[in-house]
């Protein structure tokens, strides 16, 4: 069968077939240790369970605007001014099927042909392949280790050509978990300022998830020229520990949002009334659940992070987001493929590979699950290293 050239250019997810390997494995009773998912293993909130729970019984189960209950864009643009000094008005927002849907309605609705598109390496699994989907370049940034993964204000403005469309900024990092300080954000504006033809896609879903007193500067809060060309895309996923829910949103420029409302229109609708009626709880309600959950990411990085650099022949860096780790294993001399292969095989601890954020010298640990996994898991990767070495 002749499938169309779009989704032939698209590589599958290496990070869900991972999951769904590690996943298998373990239900047909093998003991595996599990590090792959992205996904807090936390239960979603009582108080925004009960929110669409009681939604449901209210009858909130029917067609809604295809942007999004108005009441929740209302409640993001509140959060976004008050937790990120961003100020966009509600008809500025529209509540997505999750983050990965508003990264996909953003690139299909700004871009053309023969666009480029800035992403620095390492980078999440999906920019790369959307932006290829919305027939778009992606152009790869190597980054340095040195500058905790992070691209320079020069590195981006050689990037930059007359083609270029979009900027791909992702502080907190997945997969590195590195945060880019409010001086560095502020430098990279400065170079995209310098470029009028050049958005940039800011993904803050990880923004809440922060360590060691780091703090998130958003690119559109750096001034009101920038805010113009900056589109924020979040979700509730990850820090609200809402992965199924599929609930996510755009913030941008109207005209954005009024393409990505049509588009929406047209192919997914409105998202999951009642999920959104459980969203709306969790940004007008407390906010201590985001903070335990927090500190039990805080508690288990710090196990983590000693556990790895314990390790002969891996290092690896200690970032202040998100709840990823991301060593080096080039010491063992296995591609990041071979790696994660035989570690899953021979010692049943499932990895993500480096090269599927571009970058082959490093594997993705995700320390969202419980501390006894972990120091089983890192006991096994020890062993496995020390048999390698
Ligand atoms: N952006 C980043 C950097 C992510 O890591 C993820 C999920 O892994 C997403 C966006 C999408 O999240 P979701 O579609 O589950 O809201």
């Amino acid at each position: 069968m002749q499938l169309a050239n779009r989704i032939r250019k698209v590589t599958p997810s290496i990070t869900l077939a991972i999951d769904s390997k590690a996943k298998a494995m373990k239900a047909s009773g093998v003991d595996v240790c599990s590090f792959s998912a992205g996904e807090p293993d936390f239960d979603t909130p009582e108080h925004i369970r009960t929110a669409a729970k009681n939604a449901l019984d209210q009858g909130k189960t029917r067609y809604g605007p295809a942007a999004g209950v108005p009441e929740l864009r209302s409640a993001i643009a509140d959060r976004l001014y008050k937790d990120n000094q961003l100020e966009y008005k509600p008809e500025q927002i529209v509540v997505t099927n999750g983050g990965k849907h508003s990264l996909y309605n953003l690139m299909m609705v700004l871009l053309n042909e023969g666009d480029e598109v800035i992403i620095p390496v390492p980078f999440w699994v999906s920019y790369t392949e959307i932006a290829k989907v919305a027939d778009a370049t992606p152009v790869m940034v190597m980054t340095e280790e040195a500058n905790g993964y992070k691209i320079t204000p020069e590195q981006l403005e050689a990037a930059i050509t007359p083609k270029t469309k979009l900027f791909v900024l992702n502080s907190p990092s997945n997969p590195t978990g590195m945060v880019y300080t409010p001086e560095e954000i502020k430098a990279l504006a400065e170079v995209l300022l310098r470029h009028e033809q050049v958005y940039v896609v800011s993904d803050e879903i990880y923004h809440k998830i922060l360590y060691d007193g780091a703090t998130h500067l958003s690119i559109g809060a750096t001034s009101r020229a920038m805010l113009e060309r900056t589109i924020i895309s979040s979700g509730f996923a990850k820090a609200y520990s809402m992965t199924g829910w599929r609930v996510g949103y755009l913030a941008g420029a109207p005209e954005i949002i009024k393409a990505a409302t049509t588009l929406q229109g047209h192919s997914t609708s409105n998202v999951c009334t009642f999920a959104q009626y459980g969203a709306i709880a969790a940004l007008t309600e407390s906010q201590d659940c985001v903070e335990t959950m927090r500190l039990a990411f805080a508690e288990r990085r710090e196990v983590m992070y000693q556990r790895l650099n314990a390790i002969p022949g891996v290092t690896c860096p200690k970032p202040d987001g998100a709840f990823y780790l991301f060593p080096n294993i080039s010491q063992t001399g296995l591609t990041s493929m071979q790696f994660c292969d035989a570690l899953l095989e021979e010692f049943q601890v499932a990895l993500i590979p480096g090269i599927a954020f571009g970058l082959d010298t490093n594997v993705r640990l995700s320390y969202a699950t419980d501390l006894t996994t972990i120091e089983r898991g890192c006991d096994r990767l020890h062993k496995f290293v020390e048999k390698v070495l």
